[in-house]
């Protein structure tokens, strides 16, 4: 069983989820699927789809006018929400100490949090990724959590861009992740791949030791490019 999850960001319709799900009931699969879509189309998932948010508010309620409550969130039938996604980190300056208030502010309402953790290409070039995807893990997840949680590594610079990172690079990234998860005692949290995931590349990569799924951007806009992933990752 693998996670499939896609990220709408700031794209779509009501329409448009309504069609991709009939598309997906369709699907037989072991897989686990999620949609992240925009809040205005958050609503109950159906029998193979799981409905999350894009983000959370860090605060539990009151004066943040634009803000959405993990309550509220949870109230809508959704059921996971992505946080520290790179869009947020580098448009909205969320630090991992954000991060982490955002994925406490899930749990505490019965979402799972997908937290994001990736680097640059600049923080690549000065061989800083192991160091960033380290702090980013223990410093953006809650401490001493019990409950599930999620983490996502998206190189930076590989999203929307059409590359990706080699199969090694993914490998190393992802025993990084999983020895710090280890160290933090939670062993066996899932580990998706993020960044430029499609039809073609996915069986590969999550044939890779340690990647327990993927979090796809543009390709999970449409059926016909998003059915595809979820039957092609075994
Ligand atoms: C993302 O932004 O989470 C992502 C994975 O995007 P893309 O698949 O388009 O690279």
């Amino acid at each position: 069983m693998k996670i499939i999850a896609g990220n709408w960001k700031m794209n779509g319709t009501r329409t448009a989820l309504a069609e991709m799900l009939d598309a997906i009931a369709g699907v037989t699969t072991e897989n686990r699927v999620i949609l992240c879509v925009p809040f205005t189309m958050l609503r109950n998932g159906t029998d193979n789809v799981a409905i999350g948010a894009q983000d959370v508010s860090a605060n539990v309620r009151g004066a943040y006018t634009g803000e959405v409550s993990g309550a509220m969130i949870a109230e809508t039938g959704a059921k996971y929400v992505i946080v520290g996604h790179s869009e947020r980190r580098m448009y909205h300056d969320e630090t991992n100490d954000i991060v982490r208030a955002k994925a406490m502010r899930a749990i505490e309402n019965g979402l799972t949090p997908i937290i994001c953790v990736g680097e640059t290409m600049e923080e690549k070039r000065a061989g800083k990724t192991f160091d960033i995807i380290t702090d980013g893990v223990r410093e953006s997840v809650p401490e001493n959590v019990t409950d599930d949680i999620i983490i996502a590594y998206e190189p930076r610079w590989a999203i929307g861009a059409g590359i990706t990172p080699t199969a090694q690079e993914i490998a190393d990234a992802h025993k990084v992740i999983a020895d710090t998860l280890g160290y933090m005692g939670l062993n066996g949290t899932p580990i998706l791949y993020g960044a430029s995931v499609n039809a073609n590349n996915v069986a590969d990569i999550v044939a890779i030791k340690n990647v327990d799924g993927v979090l796809v951007g543009g390709a999970s806009l449409k059926p016909q490019e998003f059915v595809p992933i979820i039957n092609n990752a075994k």
